[in-house]
């Protein structure tokens, strides 16, 4: 990115150095996300310019640093965290660094995925299993975590209800990751055909929001009783009140997606009378990334419908991506793979 609102552009950059602590990693997948759409766009800003985008990324350890090497070698299948922390701090030593003062999201404020090769602090590489592909494993690290972390933020148990409102990249992991979490019933609330369908197939209800009221159809199925948890995954405020509206009592609303419209609430009826909760969610941890991904590698997460398209580490077919997903098209999730 070299001016916000204008196309990507391909550019010759020298190989990035390492320091002793590092990985230099060859990268085999990088995922196209929302996100990056709003990063072009300039609704989320980035700095320092130019930037190269990439925070789902995949791929091969080419050299380790001096005390990384007792734990990555050269051929190591690796994906990136994509908070780079410190790791001194106190929020990074108590195991929060999404809140590290100086953390750095890759391919936001760090160079990132969508290039040949990209350095990283050794510690945000994690093994890939081989069960796993580059191009799954690269969007493991951003919607299936989110929606992990999410869903323990949740405190979902065994036996509940859930719904998810959106079944993108997230909400398609969310389904079942709820399902692995215990729950019951997955309610999957969208307006896409083709989503609901996929959801379907993970064994989620699907509710058509654009023919019914999601919260009247939940209730309706549910005996009047609502869910437990409601995880928003849409950024509006129309579907943050539906998913606090749909909750059982002592239920929890998750709120994931990403907007700024403000949110108004029957404080009596929707809040306090029932004891329910809203819980706000960001990113995820990278003490969450082992088990989501000995879930992945068991099948209990499949993402293998997920990536629906590839696109080499082209300008314009990057554009075209991002274009593609600006307008909400394009499929599920496009991957580079250079
Ligand atoms: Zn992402
Ligand atoms: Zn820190």
């Amino acid at each position: 990115m070299v001016a916000v609102g204008r196309p990507l552009e391909r550019f010759d950059v020298p190989v990035p150095r390492i320091g002793e602590r590092d990985v230099l990693v060859r990268v085999k997948a990088a995922g196209i996300c929302h996100s990056d759409v709003h990063y072009r766009a300039g609704t989320s800003p980035v700095r320092p310019l130019p930037m190269t985008f990439g925070h789902e990324v995949a791929g091969v350890v080419e050299e380790a640093g001096a005390s990384a090497r007792d734990r990555l070698r050269p051929g190591d299948r690796v994906v990136l965290h994509y908070n780079i922390t410190c790791g001194d701090c106190w929020f990074c030593s108590t195991g929060n660094e999404q809140f590290c003062p100086t953390g750095l999201m890759l391919g936001h404020f760090t160079d990132g995925g969508y290039a040949e090769y990209v350095g990283v602090p050794a510690r945000n590489a994690l093994i890939l299993p081989p069960e796993i592909r580059f191009t799954e494993g690269a969007t493991l690290m951003c919607a299936s975590a989110t929606s992990f972390h999410a869903l323990r933020k949740s405190r979902i148990r065994a036996g509940e209800r859930a719904a998810v409102f959106g079944v993108g990249g997230l909400g398609l992991s969310a389904v079942q990751l709820a399902r692995a979490f215990g729950a019951v019933e997955v309610f999957a609330v969208d307006r896409r055909e083709e989503q609901l369908e996929l959801a379907a197939s993970y064994s989620a209800v699907p509710v058509d929001a654009s023919r019914l009221d999601p919260v009247a159809e939940i209730r309706r199925q549910t005996g009047g009783l609502g869910v437990d948890v409601a995880l928003e995954m849409v950024g509006r405020a129309l579907t943050m009140q539906q998913a606090i509206r749909c909750l059982a009592p002592m239920g929890r609303a998750v709120i994931v997606g990403i907007g700024s419209e403000p949110l108004s609430i029957d404080t009596y009826r929707e809040l306090l009378g029932g004891e329910a909760e809203v819980i706000g969610s960001n990113d995820h941890l990278l003490q969450e990334l082992p088990q989501l991904l000995e879930m992945a590698r068991r099948g209990i997460l499949d993402t293998s419908r997920v990536v629906t398209r590839t696109v080499p580490l082209d300008a314009s077919a990057i554009n075209d991506a991002l274009d593609a997903l600006e307008r909400y098209e394009g499929g599920v999730r496009t991957v580079i793979v250079p």
